[in-house]
C-alpha cells in the first residue's frame, strides 16, 4: 500500500493525557529526525490500553512508512505496550533467552536478582530485532511489516534518547535515503511577532521560492526559521541564507541576536567576555534565575563575579546595601529599591554592570496599587542606573522567566544600543 505519512510516533502513558506529565518525546524525534531529511508528520498520545495501543499500531501501518511507539515497556502491570504492539502487528510474543541473561546481568551488577515480573520484557515479537539499552533495564525492539517499520522504545527520555540516536536513526536513514534539508535559524529579541511582521513581510516573500520562512515565537522574542524546499545545490543555498541574514539584520539591527541553537544568555555573555566586562547581579522575585541562566553557558565565570538571591527585606540590606530607610517608606517592590539594588550589588562587586529584580511573582500578595506580576528591574552601570517598571502577565513561573529575560534584555541593549 503507497505510505502517505512518513514518521509518526505514538505515545503511551495515561499521565500524558492527564496532564501529570508533558510530552518531550516528539520535539526530541522530530527534532532528530529532521537532521535526516526526514518528517514527523503525526503524534498520537494515548493511554496504557491495550485495545486502543494495538489498534492505533495497526490503523497508522497502513498509511505509514515507519511508527515509533514510547512507554510501557516497563515491568509493571500497566505497562503493556509489548503485548499491544504484538496485537497491532498480528503477531505473538516470544521468550528470547539471550535478552533475558542479558537482563539478569544489568540486575546482577548492582547486586540484585530480577523478579519474575521482568521476565515479560524478555518477550518479542518472532524476528524484531532488540535495540539495546544502555540506561534501563528494557530492551526496545524493530521489525519490518507490510511496508512499515514499527520501533518500540522505552518511555524514560534519558533511555530512550540514546537509543532513538544509535539504532532507530540509522534504520530510518537507510529507509529514507535523504539528505538534510538545508535549515538555519536566526534568533531575534525585544521585538514581537506583529511589530516584526510588517517590517520582514516583503523579505520572506523574496525568498520564499527556496525556502519555507517561519517565525516561531519564545520567550524574548522571535525566531527566524529557513528551510530549504528541496535539497538543491547546499553551496547555492548557503550563499542566498548569508543573503537572507544581511538583509535581515538590516532590517532589524541588534534585534538580531545571535544564529543557531546558542541561547540569549550565552550570547549576552559573549559580548561581555569581548569586552573585558563583568556583571554582579541581585535578585528578589526571579529567585536566582538570572544567575541560573547565565551558569547554564560554561565559562560564565569570566563575567558573572556574584548572584546574590536577597529575598527579604534584612538581606536586602546586609547584603545588597539597600538602605532600611527606603524599604520603610517605599516597600521592596519598588523603583528606589531596585535602583538600591543595582547600584549596591555593582558597587559591591566592583562588575562593570549591576542588575536587580524586584517584585510580586504572586498568586499572592498582590493589592490594587501593586498587582501580581508588579516587577522593578534594572541596569547600573558607570553611566547610572535604569529602571523599568512593568506588570507581567502569567502564572508565578512565567512571570519569573519573563523578568529573568526582559533584565538581561535591557543590558543587552546597553552592550549593542538597540
Ligand atoms: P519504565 O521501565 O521506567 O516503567 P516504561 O517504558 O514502562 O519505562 P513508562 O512507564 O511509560 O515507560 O514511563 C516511564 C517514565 O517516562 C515516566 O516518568 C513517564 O512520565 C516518562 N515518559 C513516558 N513517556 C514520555 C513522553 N512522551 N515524554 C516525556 N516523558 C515520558
Ligand atoms: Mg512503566
Amino acid at each position: 500500500m503507497a505510505k502517505t505519512s512518513e514518521v509518526e510516533i505514538i505515545l503511551v502513558g495515561n499521565e500524558l493525557l492527564k496532564g501529570e506529565r508533558r510530552d518531550s518525546h516528539a520535539q526530541f524525534i522530530g527534532n532528530l529526525i529532521g537532521t535526516i531529511g526526514v518528517r514527523l508528520t503525526r503524534a498520537h498520545i494515548v493511554p496504557d490500553d491495550r485495545e486502543i495501543i494495538g489498534d492505533t499500531v495497526r490503523r497508522r501501518m497502513r498509511s505509514a512508512r515507519a511508527i515509533v511507539v514510547s512507554g510501557g515497556l516497563g515491568p509493571t502491570h500497566d505497562d503493556i505496550t509489548r503485548e499491544a504492539v504484538a496485537d497491532g502487528l498480528g503477531a505473538s510474543l516470544e521468550f528470547r533467552e539471550d535478552q533475558w541473561k542479558w537482563i539478569v546481568g544489568v540486575f546482577s551488577r548492582f547486586n540484585k536478582t530480577p523478579h519474575e515480573s521482568n521476565k515479560r520484557q524478555a518477550y518479542f515479537p518472532p524476528g524484531s530485532e532488540v535495540i539495546p539499552n544502555a540506561l534501563g533495564t528494557a530492551p526496545g525492539f524493530m521489525i519490518e511489516k507490510d511496508g512499515c517499520l514499527v520501533a518500540v522504545l522505552p518511555g524514560p527520555p534519558r533511555e530512550l534518547r540514546p537509543m532513538m540516536e544509535s539504532t532507530v536513526l540509522d534504520k530510518l536513514q537507510s529507509i529514507f535515503r535523504r539528505d538534510p534539508l538545508f535549515t538555519e535559524t536566526f534568533r531575534t529579541t525585544g521585538i514581537g511577532e506583529s511589530d516584526m511582521t510588517p517590517k520582514v513581510g516583503p523579505l520572506f516573500a523574496n525568498f520564499e521560492k527556496e525556502f519555507v520562512v517561519s517565525s516561531l515565537p519564545h520567550l524574548g522574542g522571535v525566531d527566524v526559521v529557513l528551510t530549504a524546499r528541496t535539497d538543491g545545490d547546499l553551496k547555492k543555498l548557503k550563499k542566498r541564507a548569508d543573503k537572507f541574514e544581511a538583509s535581515l539584520r538590516e532590517i532589524l539591527g541588534a534585534h538580531v541576536f545571535g544564529k543557531g541553537t546558542r541561547s540569549f544568555q550565552a550570547v549576552v555573555g559573549d559580548l561581555l567576555i569581548k569586552r573585558g566586562e563583568t556583571l554582579g547581579v541581585s535578585e528578589s522575585l526571579t529567585g536566582g534565575l538570572i544567575g541560573k541562566n547565565l551558569t547554564d553557558t560554561p565559562g560564565s565565570s569570566a563575567y558573572l563575579l556574584a548572584d546574590v538571591v536577597a529575598y527579604s527585606n534584612e538581606s536586602k540590606v546586609e547584603f545588597v546595601g539597600v538602605r532600611k530607610a527606603s524599604l520603610k517608606k517605599h516597600g521592596a517592590v519598588s523603583e528606589v529599591v531596585c535602583r538600591e539594588m543595582a547600584a549596591g550589588i555593582r558597587a559591591r562587586t566592583d562588575a562593570t554592570y549591576g542588575l536587580a529584580t524586584t517584585g510580586i511573582a504572586g498568586p499572592d500578595g498582590g493589592t490594587k496599587e501593586k498587582p501580581v506580576g508588579l516587577t522593578y528591574f534594572g541596569l547600573a552601570s558607570g553611566d547610572g542606573e535604569e529602571i523599568r517598571h512593568r506588570v507581567f502577565p502569567g502564572d508565578r513561573i512565567t512571570i519569573r522567566e519573563r523578568v529573568a529575560y526582559a533584565t538581561l534584555y535591557l543590558l543587552y541593549r546597553k552592550l549593542t544600543r538597540v
